[in-house]
């Protein structure tokens, strides 16, 4: 299958159609979370009360970035082609569906992306879980190799490979996880040069 025949696309946001911003040695410290493990996986298994007070400085510290949020290279000229070829859009997010909006809005793609078709970590299982790539499959009515799941780290290739999805890597020079990957492009603006 070609790209450019690809009619159902999920995209990852955060450095994926904006420019990384995130610094998460920070947030780890601030949170006090050991270097090695997943910030979502440490505040998920922390008492209810602690988890509450951490996850909300953390929604606090993302709002401010999402505000400030730049699309990366590319980006808005890609998903306005693929919205304009007629192909379904969705995000697939770590973050906050409400911060995704802000984000979304920041770098002018909101008109793109339904709501419904938005899934934050409280939606569904946050990456590499490929639990909120099937859901997306399952309201769209396709099947999970129709779908291409477009990200800019390893999260995103284990989700859309569990998932049964083809998968897209970009803004990465290299491609560190070449078993992961069907298409590497070095940003948005090359991969909309691969649509044909
Ligand atoms: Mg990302």
């Amino acid at each position: 299958m070609s790209l450019g025949a690809v009619r159902n696309w999920v995209f990852d946001m955060d450095g994926t159609l904006t420019v990384a911003v995130h610094d998460y040695a920070a947030i780890r410290v601030a949170l006090g979370i050991p270097t090695e493990h997943d910030i979502l996986t440490h505040l998920a298994a922390l008492p209810a009360d602690e988890a509450a007070a951490k996850h909300a400085w953390l929604l606090e510290h993302e709002r401010d970035l999402a505000v400030a949020a730049t699309a990366a290279i590319g980006a808005v000229e890609l998903v306005r082609e693929l919205a304009e070829r007629g192909c379904r859009l969705g995000i697939l997010t770590r973050n906050a569906r409400d911060l995704a909006q802000v984000t979304l809005e920041a770098i002018g793609l909101a008109d793109c992306f339904p709501v419904a078709h938005i899934l934050g970590r409280d939606e569904a299982v946050p990456k590499p879980s490929p639990d909120g790539l099937l859901k997306i499959a399952g309201a769209w009515g396709v099947a999970p190799h129709e779908l291409v799941m477009v990200g800019d780290y390893r999260f995103d290739l284990v989700c859309g490979r569990a998932a049964g999805a083809r998968t897209v890597l970009v803004n990465l020079p290299d491609n560190p996880w070449p078993e992961l990957v069907d298409w590497h492009a070095a940003d948005c603006r090359a991969l909309k040069v691969m649509l044909g």
